[in-house]
């Protein structure tokens, strides 16, 4: 049975929303933790305290089951079919697991229903119509040989998931992950394990062998490390924050050398060329600056605009920005929800106080909003003369406050552009084709988008250079890398 908005939110009064583990299937029974809402800070249900015993539990299935063959010993084309299932029940279930998003992480109810899940359901659909697509190789022998080069699933894979986008970083590891025969761990982050725990038990539903899926919920420090330390885990694909990227690459080796695959924060810059069509980039730059109230890895949070047209593109933004209303995001006109947690919120409130003291000029918001309830809303804000040296230019905020920078020659954009530590996207916008060609290779950056905003989409590779992390990519046939390792089967003619 699937559940409307409405008695999502309803239950939530009620307290009664549970995320558990999952382990073969298994609802053992299970310590808790309280699941509060950043809407109103009100607990709207539980979800399971897990710790290293419920990891070592979850490997010992996973590992069973790969070795046992009961998934990756299906053919592609029978996978195919359970993915496609798997995929139909989550377009089924669209609705409950936007508003459990919603709900749980303080995001907007319009865009879990109109981004969010299309775009997981996508991923499913994608993944499972890819899997029966893929061909290794022979290698060019003499006639006495025959060399195959095979992709194997790499055996038990951990997903470690971050809180700002939960069910679509869900779909981006778990899917390919699984598609290509895999058992597949996920340890959901502790804000946000509500659509997780939904989605594996549709998993279930569509036919996934229970062995092959599992869900340990829980603390970072304790769940994330123990998969991170586990010796019997193969391979662990994270994404989140710099900082926990490297605590990843510790475990691994400190343990087994499993593989890690990064995808990490980011500061991201958005270049506006004096050529640029200003009218046609507004709702981009406030898109990439703004959406998902900035807790988003690719957030253009840095715009470095040419000093000539910086005085009209700012006029014109200090407008824009009254569109992106601040509120309870469970209804259909709000653009910006709370931020996550208080700790984040107490974070994101620094960079207003430090970005005023260090000499940032206020263009438009700096307020922070306490008389909508309990929760924790920062109005979207823009400051200018924000320079290099300055803390809200360096570093990732992962809330709603643009920095603002300008530039005089082209050498000088593409400097400032890539004066980061990280390197995970960037947008520019000019008119000039010559031109975007030769910024475009001169950004570092995983996804450089030209007159717009994008991450790309399903079919395009995603992640970063630098510290926004390595190791692999999500999206495309791409992320299949991330879950398979390449074997040589060589003949010889007796
Ligand atoms: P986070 O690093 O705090 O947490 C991510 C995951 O790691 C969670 O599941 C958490 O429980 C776990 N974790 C936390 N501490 C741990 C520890 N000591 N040991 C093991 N695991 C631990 O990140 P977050 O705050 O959930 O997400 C925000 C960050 O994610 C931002 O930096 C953002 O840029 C990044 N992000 C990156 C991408 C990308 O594709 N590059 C996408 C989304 C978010």
């Amino acid at each position: 049975m699937t559940m409307t908005q409405q008695q999502v939110f309803e239950c939530a009064k009620q307290g009664k929303l549970w995320a558990g583990n999952l382990i073969a299937g298994h609802p053992e029974q299970q310590n808790k933790l309280e699941n509060r809402t950043p809407i109103d800070n009100s607990v709207i249900g539980f979800i399971a305290d897990g710790d290293a015993n419920d990891i070592n539990a979850a490997v010992q299935v996973a590992r069973n089951t790969f070795n046992q063959g009961e998934w990756r010993g299906l053919s592609p084309q029978e996978r195919k079919v359970v993915m496609l299932k798997w995929a139909h029940l989550i377009e089924k279930h669209s609705e409950e697991l936007a508003a459990l998003d919603c709900i749980d992480a303080g995001k907007p109810i319009t865009e879990c229903l109109n981004t969010d899940l299309p775009a997981t359901i996508d991923t499913f659909y994608w993944y499972a119509e890819a899997i029966d697509k893929l061909f290794g190789k022979i290698a060019p022998t003499s006639h006495q040989e025959l060399g195959l080069i095979v992709h194997e699933p790499i055996g038990v894979v951990g997903a470690v998931l971050p809180w700002n986008f939960p069910a679509q970083m869900f779909a981006w590891k778990v899917a390919p992950a699984l598609a290509v025969g895999n058992s597949v761990i996920v340890k959901p982050a502790e804000l946000t394990s509500l659509s997780a725990y939904r989605m594996v038990e549709l998993a279930y539903e569509a036919g996934v062998p229970k062995g092959a899926l599992s869900l340990v919920c829980g603390l970072g420090e304790k769940v994330g490390e123990a998969l991170g330390r586990h010796h019997d885990v193969d391979v662990v694909s994270f994404t989140g924050s710099t900082e926990v990227g490297r605590l990843f690459l510790k475990y691994s080796a400190e343990s087994n050398l499993k593989e890690i695959v990064l995808e990490c924060g980011g500061k991201s810059p958005q270049v506006v060329f004096e050529d640029a069509n200003i009218e046609a980039a507004i709702p981009h730059i406030m898109a990439a600056a703004f959406w998902n109230m900035s807790e988003n890895c690719s957030c253009g949070s840095r715009l470095i605009v040419h000093e000539s047209i910086k005085k009209t593109l700012l006029e014109k933004l200090a407008v824009a920005v009254k569109e992106w209303k601040v509120g309870d995001p469970r209804h259909a006109d709000i653009s910006i929800g709370p931020m996550v947690e208080q700790a984040h919120f107490e974070k994101v409130k620094s960079f207003l106080d430090s970005t005023l003291k260090e000499g940032g000029k206020l263009i438009a918001g700096g307020k922070v909003h306490h008389e909508l309830g309990a929760g924790w809303y920062i109005e979207p804000t823009i400051f200018d003369e924000v320079t290099p040296e300055m803390s809200l230019f360096k570093h990732e905020v992962f809330g709603p406050i643009l920095a603002v920078t300008s530039f005089k020659t082209d050498d000088e954009a593409v400097a400032l552009a890539n004066n980061t530590q990280y390197g995970l996207a960037a947008s520019f916008y000019s008119q000039n084709i010559h031109r975007a060609m030769q910024i475009a290779q001169r950004i570092n950056a995983g996804t450089v988008s030209v007159n717009g905003f994008s991450e790309g989409n399903i079919t395009t590779p995603f992640g970063g250079f630098r510290q926004s992390g390595f190791g692999g990519k999500d999206n495309g046939l791409e992320a299949f890398e991330q879950y398979t390792q390449t074997k040589v089967i060589w003949f010889i003619h007796q």
